[in-house]
């Protein structure tokens, strides 16, 4: 890592961490809170029902896990293993047990969205200026060129080897973050924690109830601003992938970062957001990414194909669309109050 982010986080963390002090939540549950920057974003971590020494402890031990993970998966980062591995000029490389992991479930995802997901659209990704915020709206002859090294399948994972042709590069941005809540909730429920919540920059995942044994509250963000919605969760993580959290405007037109893998060109599939709701943030993580893409008519075939998550879809038109694993715990709320919310059954 390098020295001036290890420096900054130290003072992040010594600035917003401690116990005990969350003016929400009663005292008597003991919150510990620390924040980490990393991963490009505000990452907020939260546990309960600790002695203060042990809380920390514990937030001290997530925080360098995140560190490790960031340093491990940055595709910008030079000693990343992801860097390694897209500047192995064609050679089979091998891989960390974790990256081993977290690609094989990448790439599982990008087969089962049918491409909707791709790890390899990086190229593309660059070419937009996503990556560095140098924007640009790329010529249409650019992107064909770069989409003929778009395809997760000429990957070629093989035990810990991994082999990638010249010109084709991993991305696992779309799935690192909520690979990293995971990861989180595996070391909280290891050190003894039952009560525990994060909010990975928009990504939020928990574990248990709330110390008072209700549910999470969690809110979804309203594309324009404010809340569309509140959800009750317990032991899930909440994913969403919305164009309105990254994107440009040139001559008029806004240009989002999630990229459909089929065109090169931001997805433009009628949603302004999904949501997923799953057991397991890299699951989540990926489908919202996919099923954004993928477009609410897709989204619902997967679904059925699949339905071992739930998802609320904001569609362009107004409405609303969910699961109906949800019927229960979600409602619209604010500007989307009165929207029609249609449910999607089996
Ligand atoms: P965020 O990481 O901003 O919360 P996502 O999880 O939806 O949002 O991931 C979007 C990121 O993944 C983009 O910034 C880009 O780096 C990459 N990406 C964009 N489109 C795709 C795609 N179709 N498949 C895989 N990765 C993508
Ligand atoms: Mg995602």
């Amino acid at each position: 890592m390098k020295l001036s982010r290890f420096l900054f986080v130290l003072l992040i963390l010594s600035m917003l961490s401690g116990c005990g002090d969350s003016a929400s939540t009663a005292e008597e549950y003991n919150p510990c809170r620390m924040e980490v920057m990393a991963m490009d974003t505000i990452m907020s971590l939260t546990v309960y029902n600790q002695p203060a020494e042990e809380g920390m402890e514990v937030l001290r031990k997530a925080a360098t896990r995140i560190e490790e993970l960031d340093a491990l998966l940055s595709v910008t980062d030079e000693n990343s293993e992801i860097y390694r591995v897209n500047h192995g000029g064609g050679e089979a490389v091998s891989l960390s047990e974790e990256t081993r992991q977290l690609l094989a479930e990448a790439l599982a995802l990008c087969g089962s969205t049918g491409g909707a997901l791709d790890v390899t659209i990086y190229p593309v990704v660059r070419a937009w200026g996503f990556t560095t915020g140098d924007y640009r709206v790329p010529e249409a002859a650019e992107l064909s060129a770069l989409l003929a090294d778009v395809d997760y399948t000429r990957a070629a994972l093989e035990g810990e080897r991994l082999t990638l042709p010249e010109g084709v590069e991993l991305d696992l941005g779309a799935v690192a973050k909520g690979w990293t809540g995971d990861q989180l909730m595996e070391l909280f429920a290891g050190a003894g924690v039952t009560s525990a919540i994060v909010e990975l920059g928009g990504n939020v995942q928990t574990l248990g109830a709330k110390p008072d044994g209700t549910p999470w509250r969690v809110a979804l963000q309203a594309p324009e601003g404010g809340y569309a919605g509140v959800l009750e969760i317990v032991d899930k993580a909440v994913i969403t992938s919305g164009g309105y959290q990254r994107c440009f405007e040139q001559d008029g037109v806004t240009y989002i970062h999630i990229i459909d893998p089929s065109t090169g060109y931001p997805a433009e599939s009628g949603l302004v957001s999904a949501t997923i709701v799953a057991d397991r943030g890299v699951q989540g993580d990926g489908l919202s990414t996919a099923l954004f893409v993928m477009g609410r008519e897709k989204a619902e075939d997967y679904w059925r194909a699949h339905h071992d998550f739930d998802f609320i879809l904001l569609c362009e038109d107004g409405t609303a669309v969910m699961t109906e694993g949800l019927e229960d715990s979600f409602s619209l709320y604010g500007g989307w109050e009165d929207s029609p919310l249609e449910i999607i059954r089996k």
